[in-house]
C-alpha cells in the first residue's frame, strides 16, 4: 500500500526560458525517489513580491506524494534548482527556478533550514488558488478521524 505524504511544491521562474525551467522541474520531481507527481496546476503569470524590481513570474504548484523526508526533499529541490544555474545573488530577486515547500502532510518543521508550512502561504493568492485547483484534481483522503 502507498503511504506517501501528500506535499503541495511551488515552481517559480522569471528569467530565460521560463516554461523550459518549469517542465524540467516538473519532469524531475516526477522521478525523484520514492515519489510521484500526484498533479499540476496550470501556470500562472504573476507580479513580482519584494522590493527587488524584476520581470513577471511564471508560477505552478504540483502535488506529489513521497516517502522522502521534508530535509531529503529540500535537498532534491535544491539540486533541481542548481541544473537551472539558479543562483542566489539577492534575497528575493530574479531566478531561473525557485522551488519551495508550500505544505508536507501536515508537518510543522521549524528549523535553520526549512520552515514548513512556508511562512508566506497565507499571502500569497496564487498558491491558494493553486491549492485549490490541485485539491479538486486529487481530493485529500479522508483521514481515520473523520
Ligand atoms: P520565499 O521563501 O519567501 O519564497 P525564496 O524562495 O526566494 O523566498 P530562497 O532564496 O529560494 O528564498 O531560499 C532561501 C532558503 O529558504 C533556502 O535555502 C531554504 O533553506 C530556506 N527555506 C525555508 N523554508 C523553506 C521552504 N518551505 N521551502 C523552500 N525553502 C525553504
Ligand atoms: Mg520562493
Ligand atoms: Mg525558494
Amino acid at each position: 500500500m502507498w503511504t506517501g505524504e501528500r506535499v503541495y511544491v511551488a515552481l517559480g521562474s522569471n528569467v530565460g526560458e521560463r516554461e523550459g525551467h518549469l517542465a524540467h522541474a516538473r519532469a524531475r520531481l516526477a522521478t525523484l525517489p520514492r515519489t510521484r507527481l500526484v498533479a499540476a496546476s496550470r501556470v500562472e503569470q504573476t507580479a513580482p513580491l519584494g522590493p527587488v524590481p524584476q520581470d513577471p513570474y511564471l508560477n505552478q504548484m504540483v502535488l506529489l506524494e513521497t516517502g522522502l523526508t521534508p530535509a531529503e526533499l529540500l535537498r532534491h529541490l535544491h539540486a533541481i534548482e542548481a541544473e537551472r544555474g539558479r543562483a542566489r545573488r539577492v534575497r528575493w530577486g530574479p531566478r531561473t527556478l525557485d522551488l519551495d515547500i508550500v505544505r508536507f502532510g501536515d508537518r510543522e518543521v521549524r528549523d535553520a533550514e526549512l520552515t514548513v508550512p512556508h511562512p508566506e502561504l497565507a499571502h500569497r493568492d496564487f498558491w491558494l488558488r493553486e491549492i485549490a485547483e490541485l485539491d479538486a484534481a486529487a481530493p485529500p483522503l479522508p483521514s481515520p478521524h473523520d
